[in-house]
């Protein structure tokens, strides 16, 4: 008899991407031509300097445990660097070390959250976001970014939630924004962290996309007075330095809260690998130039992509602030056709042609506030995404294609008109 699985892992949802991935695997190896823009993730190589740490650190038999907080010399180096860029006044004893960003939603949960709190969370958010609050039995509540405002949080909604909300104990924001490329001011900054100084409520400050601000520089919530005893930042070498796959990133926080996440981290994954934290230590010590040539990169690419999606008609995108996405309102599209961003996004990939189809993503990846968008990432060379702006707008003037795949897949038809 096969034993009962829980209710949390029977109803857990998770990050779309990877399903969106699947299918466009599938189709190329049924020999379709695919553009991948659905997957947040670099097309670059990791830094030599990482890769050749890494090897030197096998070779040296840096190959078993090594303390749950990470190496001192990541440590180190992690604090030497948001010290140097975020003006973070921190220490290795405010620094804990983890298996990307994404370990420390499951962390920031485990150590601030008791079932029936209230997280606030900004809608469009990261999908792993919502499981993690829920797998603590706390109650999640939302408050809409809108392309109106760029994107920025806004700063009544903190402030209802930490009036209206019966327990409100946490918050979760992410600037740079996946995925409408968001980025929050200083401003903003200073207002929220005059909101919560000296309150019983936790801040997730989700910062993966630090060095992907595209106009000025990255600011962290952490650099304002007071909140490094209530605010986690979360950081990751998967963006900046193209390791996803190593799976490396860490936390900055007051001491006692590093020490909270490194023991909860024992709990479970134990430690890092020490030769992966050498990598690290690498990339942040000597890999600057590799760095800043990869962001100029996404830079152009997020530039061209936004620029060539604007001309098409219907769609409304703003040039992100931050971060590799291209996140365009299209609204109007979907409502001329009949079919939900999802429906649209899925219809680029299965539906528009036989031979070549665009891989992203339909908003609602990233809950309510999302439908109405889809997510463009960058993660294919320049000529791709100019062929990708151009068979987009081809599709969407393709009627028959588009009423024969709403035919098979009716679950993609528009129920209600979105407001434009
Ligand atoms: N948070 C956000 C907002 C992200 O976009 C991502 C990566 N897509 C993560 C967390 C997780 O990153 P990592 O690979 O470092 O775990």
């Amino acid at each position: 008899m096969s034993v009962r699985l829980s209710e949390f892992s029977q109803t857990v949802t998770v990050e779309g991407a990877f399903g969106v991935l699947a299918v466009a695997k599938q189709l190329a190896a049924g020999g379709k031509r695919i553009i991948e823009l659905e997957i947040g993730d670099s097309p670059f190589p990791s830094p030599p300097q990482a890769k050749r740490a890494a090897i030197a650190a096998i070779e040296a038999n840096q190959t078993r445990y090594c303390p749950a907080a990470g190496t001192p010399e990541l440590r180190q180096a992690a604090a030497d660097m948001v010290h140097g860029e975020f003006d973070l006044d921190v220490t290795v004893a405010h620094v804990a070390i983890g298996c990307g960003a994404k370990i420390f939603e499951t962390l920031f949960c485990q150590a601030f959250l008791d079932p029936g709190d209230g997280v606030l969370v900004f809608g469009p958010y990261f999908p792993t976001y919502p499981p993690n609050i829920a797998a603590r039995g706390a109650r999640m509540v939302l408050a809409d970014l809108k392309q109106e405002n760029a994107f920025r949080p806004e700063l009544a909604a903190v402030e209802r939630f930490l009036n209206d909300d019966p327990r409100p104990k946490a918050i979760f924001l992410n600037s740079p924004h996946n995925p409408t490329g968001g980025v929050a001011t200083e401003q903003d900054l200073r207002d929220l962290a005059d909101l919560v100084r000296g309150r019983d409520v936790a801040v997730l400050s989700d910062e993966p996309y630090c060095h992907m601000v595209w106009q000025g520089r990255h600011h962290s919530l952490l650099a304002q007075p007071g909140m490094i005893e209530q605010c986690v930042a979360a950081y990751t070498f998967s963006k900046s330095y193209s390791m996803s796959g190593w799976r490396l990133g860490f936390a900055v926080a007051s001491p006692r809260t590093a020490e909270t996440l490194s023991r909860l981290a024992n709990i479970s994954i134990s430690c890092v690998p020490p030769l992966v934290q050498a990598a690290g230590v690498a990339a942040l010590r000597e890999a600057g130039a590799e760095r800043a040539w990869a962001m100029n990169e996404f830079r152009q690419k997020v530039t061209l992509l936004a620029r060539g999606l604007n001309e098409i008609p219907g769609v409304k995108c703003l040039q992100p602030g931050g971060a590799f996405y291209v996140f365009p309102n299209v609204a109007a599209i979907c409502n001329r056709l009949g079919l939900t961003s999802e429906g649209l996004a899925m219809y680029l990939l299965e539906g528009a042609d036989d031979e070549v189809g665009v891989a992203c993503l339909g908003g609602e990846c990233f809950g309510r506030a999302g439908a109405g968008f889809i997510r463009f990432s960058c993660a294919e060379p320049n000529e791709r995404l100019l062929e990708a702006i151009a068979f987009f707008r081809a599709a969407i003037d393709k009627s028959d294609r588009i009423a024969n795949y709403l035919a098979v897949r009716p679950k993609y038809l528009l129920q209600q008109a979105y407001p434009t």
